[in-house]
């Protein structure tokens, strides 16, 4: 699949160059939504852009919306008839967070994840991922009941975003280029690809966004058992990682966050919590994010909440920075972890 960008500029190779710009610019118009809106361009050249090139490179199978009109959830497919899903939700600030994937499936398998049951199919491409952001664009524009503005991005969906690294950064650098969003409004989430994290860490074109590493345990016994991609040294490594990351990148310091779901029986006792605070420490002054177990039907049951208050207690008395997730379209599926596509019958 080649890449909008190329296509256009090979189409547009003996036009001014601000043309191409212009419609660059006009994928993230919501009142641009077909060919036919590219009022810049002369009706030969919408007619013929239209055939060799699709205005978007997902089209929508399904669209769910949660009871409480706060979060919704898209199947899409893409051009080779592959599904993902991309949720809406509205965050703390009245304004809409989406969700994107990054890969068709994925491939780390965690334990206690919808997706990592799948299995991995593919990459998305760049387009693919901003199409998700468009598709809520146009979507929003289509609801004037609800608020019009998206403030932020997170790359929670389905998939390991660091997995695919240069269509994820290249996707990243449209949205810095083309919406109102800074940097500090788009999060990638990890499974903690150490040498991902480390090549980022050298990276010049890599953007300041936020990064999440899941932790989940900091017990690497029970981190392996959960995740099979983690090994023995995965803590010890990480640590590293994250002091170095925050000698390089002081100002980033407050936009690394360890996110934690919280198992019952199987990383949410006292002595995960001890295991917890000890890391926290070694590495400095961090963020834990704590996240309920969603349901995916798998072996594992969300904490009490009395183990949860427990948990986050003990860590705040250790003057641990501790936060907790709210979970957000449990009832559409769409909260973290439940992203799935049924396969397709044959
Ligand atoms: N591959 C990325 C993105 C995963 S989704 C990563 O590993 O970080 C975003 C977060 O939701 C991750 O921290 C992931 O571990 C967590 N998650 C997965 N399944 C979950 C579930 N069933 N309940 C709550 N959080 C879950």
């Amino acid at each position: 699949m080649e890449a909008r960008s190329l296509i256009l500029s090979r189409l547009f190779s003996d036009q001014p160059a601000f043309r191409l710009r212009q419609v660059e610019a006009g994928f993230f118009r919501s009142d641009w939504y077909s060919w036919d809106q590219v009022s810049v361009l002369s009706k030969d050249w919408r007619v013929k852009l239209s055939s060799e090139l699709p205005w978007m490179s997902l089209h929508q199978i399904a669209l769910l919306e949660s009871a409480k009109h706060d979060t919704f959830k898209a199947i899409l497919e893409t051009g080779d008839n592959k599904r993902i899903e991309t949720v809406l939700m509205q965050n703390a600030r009245g304004f809409w967070s989406i969700c994107v994937s990054s890969q068709v499936g994925c491939a780390m398998a965690c334990t206690f994840c919808a997706t990592g049951k799948m299995g991995f199919t593919r990459n998305l491409t760049a387009d693919e991922i901003i199409d998700q952001y468009r598709f809520w664009m146009y979507f929003l524009a289509g609801r004037h009941d609800l608020e019009q503005r998206i403030s932020n991005v997170v790359y929670m969906g389905m998939g390991e975003p660091l997995a695919n690294y240069e269509k994820v950064k290249a996707s990243l650098r449209a949205f810095l280029t083309h919406t109102d969003m800074g940097p500090t409004r788009l999060t990638i989430s990890t499974v903690g690809l150490i040498p991902m994290l480390r090549k980022l860490l050298t990276d010049e074109s890599w953007p300041s966004v936020r990064l999440a590493v899941s932790l989940h345990s900091a017990d690497a016994k029970t981190r392996t058992d959960i995740m099979p991609s983690s090994y023995p040294r995965f803590l010890d490594d990480l640590a590293e990682w994250t002091g170095e990351y925050f000698q390089k990148f002081e100002s980033r310091r407050r936009h690394l966050t360890f996110e934690y779901v919280m198992l019952a029986g199987v990383n949410d006792t006292s002595a995960h919590a001890e295991k917890l605070i000890a890391f926290a420490r070694k590495v400095g002054k961090v963020k834990i994010n704590l996240i309920p177990y969603n349901d995916t039907k798998s072996k594992y049951s969300t904490s009490e909440s009395s183990a949860l208050i427990t948990f986050e207690k003990k860590l705040l008395d250790a003057r641990v920075d501790v936060t907790r997730r709210r979970t957000m379209g449990a009832d559409i599926a769409a909260a973290c972890g439940q992203l799935i596509v049924e396969k397709k019958a044959a």
